[in-house]
This record gives structure tokens, sequence and C-alpha cells, in this order.
């Protein structure tokens, strides 16, 4: 028998969130953002289950971070326009945009200069990236004024000029930076007569006055919920990845007996163990303490031990039915109903849903449904 940890895609999970974004922004176009291989869920069979959709429901466009990442797509049959959001990284790279027909951001003086010297076999279309706060990549408000005029009469290489930008707290509870933001980018794109593409999932689920012309949902795509306090919307969100493996050996201990590296977890009375097949080797945080839940045949036990590469250990001593075979839910849809959430997962481990995600490794075979 093959190891049996796999992760489970739920390919209408991901569309039912995707319907949710365009639902929660109805008048804003949603380009979905698939960068990191669709956050470890497997980019091209992310796209074209979304480009599957009826054609007033698909994305009208998807978003990844490099150029690699868009001939990925286009190689595996993906044939809506894909946004670089990082845009180029050398001047050489505007040839395979121009052939692939992808659109850019543009946050760099060397990136502007670039465009307006090259002459494509039709004009690219440009998000001018500012800097509204965030203060990673993009033009300031002033410096975007002059840089979209530029690229405004340069209708022979740049295009469909959009302004976009990033929000650092989106998802924060008191909001002050975001609305300092939002006004900044509020003002400079009335002056400029300019389309807006600013808003990611927290912003798309909880911030309505940021939808603009376009939303840029990620992470809520894949079911996870980016706000500090679900909302009433991002209750609807479906987990769409199920890390799903099994146990693989049972351990009897006796009170005081340590379990795994370390012995960091020590049996507080007689405890069986179940040996899981899932390790950091898989994509597991190792970071992960005692007590993180889990899913064994679809009830909540408890991490027990350190995390080893290949293996963890999970206390079943309260789950007498539990044994070698029993199914083990790291997050996502146990087989009974029972939902354990990435979100809760990464507290567990002092990350976020994204670094869980993006870090199931490639020998985790996807599944998908
Ligand atoms: N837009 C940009 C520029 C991003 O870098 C990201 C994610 O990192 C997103 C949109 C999507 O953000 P989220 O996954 O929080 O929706």
């Amino acid at each position: 028998m093959a190891r049996p940890l796999v992760a489970d895609i739920d390919l209408d999970a991901l569309r039912h969130n995707y319907r949710l974004a365009r639902e929660l922004a109805p008048a804003s176009q949603a380009v979905a953002v698939i960068k990191a291989d669709a956050y470890g869920h497997g980019a091209v069979a992310c796209a074209r289950a979304l480009e599957a959709l009826p054609a007033d429901s698909r994305p009208p466009a998807f978003a990844v971070a490099c150029l690699e990442e868009a001939e990925s797509l286009r190689r595996g049959g993906v044939k809506a326009p894909i946004v670089l959001l990082e845009g180029i990284f050398e001047a050489s790279e505007l040839e395979r945009v121009d052939a692939l027909g992808l659109w850019m951001a543009v946050h760099s003086e060397w990136q502007v200069a670039a465009l307006l010297a090259y002459r494509p076999t039709r004009p690219i279309p440009v998000w001018l990236k500012v800097d509204s706060g965030m203060h990673r990549l993009g033009f300031s408000p002033e410096e975007a004024v002059t840089v979209w005029q530029r690229l405004a009469v340069a209708s022979e290489c740049a295009a469909a000029l959009h302004l976009m930008s990033h929000f650092a707290t989106a998802d924060a509870l008191d909001g002050q930076y975001f609305h300092q933001q939002m006004s900044r980018l509020r003002a400079l794109a009335e002056h400029l007569g300019a389309p807006l593409c600013l808003a990611n999932s927290p912003a798309t689920l909880a911030r309505p006055e940021a939808h603009g012309a376009w939303v840029r949902p990620g992470v809520m795509l894949y079911g996870s919920d980016p706000l500090e306090a679900p909302s009433e919307a991002s209750r609807r969100l479906r987990p769409v990845m199920t890390l799903r493996s099994r146990i693989i050996a049972v351990q009897e201990l006796a009170a005081g007996e340590p379990v795994g590296y370390a012995g960091r977890w020590r049996a507080p009375r007689p405890s069986r163990i179940g040996v899981v097949a899932c390790g950091y080797g898989d994509g597991y945080d190792r970071h992960a303490v005692d007590g993180t839940p889990v899913l064994v045949a679809g009830q909540r036990v408890s991490l027990a031990g350190k995390v080893s590469m290949d293996m963890l250990t999970v206390d079943i001593t309260e789950l007498p039915e539990a044994g070698t075979g029993t199914e083990v839910v790291l997050w996502g849809n146990a087989s009974n109903g029972e939902v354990l959430s990435v979100d809760e997962v990464a507290r567990y481990c002092g990350a976020i849903s994204y670094t869980l995600l993006t870090g199931v490794l490639p020998r985790v075979p996807r599944r998908y449904h």
C-alpha cells in the first residue's frame, strides 16, 4: 500500500469560495490570485477549475508573482489573462510577457523605462503599483501621477491602465491604518480618473469601500478566513484542501513515559498514542505545540510530542476504537463531516494559514475532486 498521506483538493469548494468573493463585490471584477502554485493547491488544476465556470461567472484574469508561474499556467492550457503582480524582474522578460499575452504590474522606474522602450505586438495592460502605506513595492502617490501620465501617452506599448495597491492591515479590527491607505488611494484615483484594484481577501470580505473596479482575493479562495474576527460572510468559506493520512502504528504507554524527540510530551496517565504518516518533511509545521488539534476518525484529539520528519504522534487514549488504519485529518474535512480549519491549526503553530498551505511539499500527492 502507498504511504497514506494525501492532500485532497475540493475544486467545488474553490468555485464556491470564488463565487462568494464575487457576491461580496458585485460591482467589481475578481482576479483570482493563484501564485505560489495556488497557495499549494496546484495552480493549473485550480485555474482550469475556475475557467470551467460559466462565462459570466469565471475569473476574467488570474494573478501570479512571476513569469515562470504564468508560463506554467499557459503550458497547462490556461487561456485567461494573467497578471504578474511583481511585473518583470529584468527587461528581457518583456518579450515573453508579450508573447504569452500577460498583464503586468509596474512598480519601479526601470520597469517603466523598459516598457516605454519596448515595441510589443500589442499594447501590454499595465497595473501601476502605488505604495499607499505597505512600504514594500510601488511608487509614492506623488510619483504615480507622473508615471501614469507618461504611460497614458505611450499607447503603443501600455494599455488598460489601472492603479493597484496592497493593504497592510485590511484584516485589523480598528482599521485606522487601512482608512489612511484608502483615503490616499481614493484621492489619487479621483485625480487620475483611474480604475482601482486594491482588495485582497480581508478587504474583499470586510471592506466594501475598497472593492473598486477589481478585487484581488487569494487565501479566501482556498477557504481560509483571514479576518481577526470571523464575519457572517467568512463563515461561509469552505476549506479546499484536506490534508489526510492514517494511523500507521499504535503505542501503549505507561504513565510518565515520553514520546518522540526530546521526550517533550510525557504520558500523564496510561496512554495510547497513534503514529500518523505526516511530518515536517511533508510540510506539517514542526512548531506545532502539544495540544494542536487533529481529527482522528472525525474526532478532535491532541498532538502529543514533537513533529518528526515523516511522522507525528497524537493522543488517542480517549478513542479506544481508533487503531492502525484509522483516518486522520490534519486540516480540512473529515469523512464524518467534522471540519478542522487550517486557520486554527496555524494558531497552534505560531503560523498563518498561508505558510501552512504553501508549505505542503511536493512529496504529498494532490488528489483532485
Ligand atoms: N495581491 C497581492 C499583491 C498579494 O501579494 C497578495 C497575497 O500575498 C494578494 C493580492 C492576495 O492576498 P490574500 O491572500 O490575503 O487575499
